[in-house]
């Protein structure tokens, strides 16, 4: 016993020591070298976004001709690349990335990176200089970085990462925001700000070398170096080939990651990797509608306009039903299943809105115009299993789906009886969303 503490106190003096060498090492360093110090500082990176990282390298390599970073940091601060914010539009990737500057209590710099034609772009962002109507990202990435409400007012609702509603607050990497005071508004009364429409400052390109402007330039970089790859997650899927363009592929894993952000989508995802399912092919053309996944698991999307997360929302479905009911082509099965995937997104939508239907537009499956006659019906129906919008389903009545099949096969554009599609028949019930609502509710807390 007595040896044993006579051990652990020599172990703790040895670390003791050990930490002390360490940490005067650290310092001599920094000491040494303060330059070095202070470029490492700026270009610390922790996360994992290869655009970032990308990007990161590209300006290091800059200021070791061209020493930008002291002036940089003195004007306006570190950035803090964490933070940043990056969307695909177009043909060009884009970077926002919040700076901190320790003495103002604000974000008041916003520096913007713009890759297009193998040339990245950039530019510092300055608050009082852009436009009125795009002031509020500033305020957006204070409360982001500083943990701070802006002076603005303005309270952003940050995605915690666990609600369900992310996916319909995430769109087009837009923000909710509210700026009523301090009581917490309605669902519906939050309002949208898009980084979509946030305008990178990048109109002139004016030439690196009148570079008047600090951290300001335009940099040529090689072709090849920003080719995206098709996402791994996908690839674990689809195991034939991918014969899309580097633009189709880009927007292919922004179309699977903002799907996949949706968490009965997440759950339909896992679902199928965690059962082998194994895909074909994926490419462009030759199909019937937007998109579609043939016997063979061949994912094909009708052009490049086509690759977004609402088709791949309503493959992914139909790739739930198929793996439920193992079935490769649906026959005359078709209709039922077409009318079962809309009944899903329905519900999924009235649990989104919390029932409040009312106050959004949406072309609900069971009814149109002419239709209306069913509308009170179709919504009782919802609201009933729904329990007036606050969860997923336990059950869904079948002799209801089975006549609501009927309605929409008579005002459905796309999927109408008129164009061979059946319906009203007992064969096909509601069996794999029934299975499918109540295996995400778990995972979906809903
Ligand atoms: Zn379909």
């Amino acid at each position: 016993m007595k040896n044993y503490n006579f051990l652990s106190t020599t172990l703790l003096f040895i670390l003791l020591f050990l930490t002390l060498i360490i940490n005067g090492c650290e310092k001599d360093y920094c000491e040494k070298d303060e330059q070095q110090c202070s470029n490492e500082k700026f270009f610390a990176y922790r996360g994992e976004k290869k655009l970032t990282a990308t990007i990161i390298n590209y300006l290091r390599i800059r200021n070791d001709s061209v020493k930008f970073t002291d002036k940089f940091v003195e004007l306006y601060g570190y950035p803090v690349w964490e933070k940043a914010v990056d969307i695909y539009k177009e043909d060009a990737n884009l970077l926002f990335v919040p700076i901190y500057h320790k003495k103002k209590e604000e974000i008041e710099t916003i520096w913007s990176f713009r890759i297009s034609e193998n040339i990245l772009h950039y530019t510092p962002l300055c608050r009082d200089k852009v436009p009125d109507e795009q002031t509020w990202a500033f305020d957006y990435l204070t409360q982001i970085v500083l943990n701070r409400r802006p002076q603005s007012g303005i309270i952003f609702r940050i995605d915690s990462g666990v609600t369900t509603r992310q996916g319909w607050f995430w769109r087009r990497k837009c923000v909710q925001y509210w700026a009523g005071g301090d009581v917490e508004p309605k669902p519906y009364e939050w309002k949208q700000h898009c980084w979509w429409l946030f305008d990178g400052g990048h109109g002139g390109y004016p030439d690196p070398d009148d570079d008047v402007m600090v951290g300001h330039g335009n940099i040529p970089i090689p072709p090849g170096d920003f080719d995206p790859s098709l996402d791994t997650e996908i690839q674990k899927l689809f195991k034939g080939k991918c014969n899309l363009n580097h633009e189709d592929i880009k927007k292919l894993n922004k179309a699977y990651e903002e799907m996949r952000q949706e968490c009965f989508y997440e759950y339909i995802d896992n679902y199928l990797k965690k059962n082998n399912v194994r895909l074909g092919n994926i490419s462009k053309g030759n199909t019937f509608g937007q998109a579609s996944i043939d016997e063979k698991g061949n994912l094909r999307f009708y052009d490049s306009g086509e690759i977004i997360a609402e088709n791949l929302k309503h493959e992914w479905i139909h790739l739930f039903q198929r793996q439920y009911h193992h079935m490769t082509s649906f026959g005359n099965k078709a209709g039922m299943m077409e009318f079962e995937l809309a009944l899903a997104q329905d519900i999924l939508f009235f649990v989104e809105i919390q029932g409040n239907w009312l106050e959004h537009a949406h072309s609900w499956a069971a009814w149109s115009m002419e239709y209306e006659k069913y509308q009170k019906e179709y919504m009782n129906w919802l609201k009933e299993m729904t329990a007036d919008g606050r969860h997923y389903p336990t059950a869904i009545d079948n002799i209801r789906f089975n006549f609501f099949s009927s309605v929409f096969g008579e005002v459905s554009i796309s999927y109408n009886r008129s164009r061979g599609y059946v319906y009203g028949n007992n064969a096909y019930t509601s069996s794999a969303i029934q299975t499918l609502f109540k295996q995400a509710k778990k995972h979906c807390n809903k």
